[in-house]
């Protein structure tokens, strides 16, 4: 079979969740035995999101192969349980430079080189590249930004292009937002046909339109959306808010959104989605009743996406526990010696964040100090693991002033330093420790455990690392390496064993836990949550 190729596009708002529409059409497509894979394409210039700060952009997610990528390769990955790469996010930073690096080389023979064709078919190229492996049956392309945007204008057209050169094998799905006016008490479609009228001023007639809404839209409207938007109406489709996206592929299975897409690329649908496991994991969302109570300490809490996957993989594990995840943010710049036994005793476990640079970094030790002293159940993740390395070298090896070299370069014990090979890097943009990596486990640590596994490979991104020279002092006193790298031996994990469960990860274990398989460290420790909960419980 052809590779087909599914566009979508947003139009009215952005934020409409376009990422969470591809990801659960590729869910029923996987679930009917098709090869799928899902790539987003951005408009803005920045060659990645890498150097994107959060209040930008949200989380940064990382790739396998090292890419940092917007966060909805997250979605795709937690959705499709299947690894993303580099090649599933293009952004028009990465086009252009390709384009000029072209010109630089004389590729284009003296042409003056021009948006259209020049920057058109470089998008096409882009939008073809994972297609051309022969490795999937559909390529599900998400077009960033909103129709009518100036910056999307080079992927509208080469969308226009490819669906003329691809004929049956494309299909474009737009997205548009029905606003309810509460004084009114009416649903509006207004802007939907607007939307749409944007479209096809560009050429692009969109062949099925999935309508976000916060109430029913009656058949009705959806009729008259069709009829002013040149779709069928079993093509117009609602996307009602629900209580959990992971809901969101059988609201769009009910309403067909599946076999309209097939029957329009040509194939007959046969039999049903295979949804069992995933219908598995929405019965056990429902059945929770119990709560495990767990706080992040970081600094960017009042940004709903800056720990996304954070958030995604403990809701996983408490699901699959069978428990509501309730996720408490705790702001690291408010979280004081004095106020930490406040904001910190009513919880199971805590998080300790990821991040960069040194706001916020006094309030994560003061937690850390006191997790510690009180044995909850802590997870330190990447930066959460140096501070807690820094912690313990502060309140523990009496190594005052020790700190990381990216807050202090003149601590008297850099715990935390940059490695040889980062210390003469300049430039910001992918150069950190990215992607994944090995990393081998003791056998008896908690982590080893957890995995049920010795040899592990989880995602990076950071530019320091545990200093080694340290190493020796720290296992004496208490705090003990045990993952390491197997080529470079950098430490990966550490553990204070006797502890009910404090460990930190050099990596982030966050980037790998989809739905179908969530990250066995998270389980872990929001099981050992659980118990302290209950633990908690019964002494009252
Ligand atoms: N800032 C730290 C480093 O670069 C940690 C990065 C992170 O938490 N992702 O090493």
């Amino acid at each position: 079979m052809d590779t087909k190729y599914i566009f979508v596009t947003g139009g009215v708002v952005s934020s409409l969740g376009k990422g969470i529409i591809s990801s659960s059409l590729a869910r029923l497509l996987l679930s009917r035995g098709y090869r799928v894979t899902i790539q987003k394409f951005d408009p803005y210039i920045n060659i990645d999101p890498g150097t994107l700060n959060p209040y930008e952009h949200g989380e940064c997610y990382v790739t396998a192969d090292g890419h940092e990528a917007d966060l909805d390769l997250g979605h795709y990955e937690r959705f499709m349980d299947t690894q993303t790469s580099r090649a599933n996010n293009v952004t028009t930073g990465r086009i252009y430079q390709s384009v000029i690096d072209k010109e630089r080389r004389g590729d284009y023979l003296g042409k003056t080189v021009q948006i259209i064709p020049h920057i058109t078919d470089e998008i096409k190229r882009n939008v073809k590249l994972l297609g051309n492996t022969g490795k999937y049956d559909f390529v599900i392309t998400e077009i960033g930004g909103t129709v009518g945007d100036i910056e999307s204008t080079p992927y509208l057209e080469a969308v226009r292009q490819l669906r003329w050169e691809l004929g049956q094998n494309a299909l474009c799905i737009h997205l548009t937002y029905v606003p309810y006016l509460r004084a009114a008490k009416e649903l509006k479609t207004k802007p939907t046909q607007h939307s749409v009228k944007l479209l096809q001023e560009v050429g692009i007639q969109p062949d099925i339109l999935v309508l976000r809404t916060e109430k029913e839209l009656p058949a009705s409207m959806r009729r008259k959306v069709a009829q002013f938007c040149n779709v069928a109406p079993d093509a117009v489709i609602q996307s009602i808010d629900v209580p959990t996206i992971y809901r969101v592929p059988l609201t769009m299975h009910a309403q067909h959104l599946d076999e309209i897409v097939l029957r329009k690329m040509g194939i007959e649908p046969q039999g049903e989605p295979d949804l069992e496991r995933w219908n598995h994991f929405l019965d056990k969302i429902a059945g929770a009743e119990k709560e495990v109570k767990i706080g992040l300490v970081g600094k960017y809490v009042e940004l709903q996406d800056a720990y996304k996957s954070i958030n995604e993989s403990l809701f996983q594990a408490a699901t699959y526990l069978d428990h509501k995840l309730a996720l408490h943010y705790i702001h690291s710049e408010k979280l004081t010696a004095a106020n930490a036994d406040e904001k910190l005793s009513g919880m199971d476990g805590i998080i300790i964040a990821p991040g960069f640079g040194q706001r916020g970094i006094e309030g994560k030790f003061n937690a850390l100090k006191w997790c510690r002293e009180h044995d909850v159940p802590t997870f330190g993740i990447c930066l959460g693991m140096q501070c807690m390395v820094i912690e313990f070298a502060r309140n523990v090896l009496g190594m005052e002033d020790a700190n990381s070299t990216e807050m202090d370069t003149k601590t008297p014990y850099n715990v935390i330093d940059l490695m040889e090979e980062q210390k003469s890097i300049s430039n910001m943009g992918g150069t950190m420790r990215l992607g994944a990596y090995d990393c081998v486990l003791l056998p008896d640590s908690i982590a080893a455990k957890a995995y049920g596994a010795t040899h592990v490979r989880e995602r990076h991104r950071h530019r320091f690392e545990f200093n080694d020279e340290y190493r020796e002092r720290f296992e004496q006193g208490g705090m003990k390496c045990v993952g390491e790298n197997p080529d470079t031996h950098l430490v990966e994990v550490v553990e204070i064993p006797g502890k009910r469960w404090f460990v930190g990860t050099q990596y982030h274990p966050e980037y790998q836990s989809t739905v179908l398989h969530p990250n066995p460290l998270f389980l872990d420790f929001v099981k050992a949550a659980i118990a302290y909960g209950e633990e908690k419980n019964n002494q009252l």
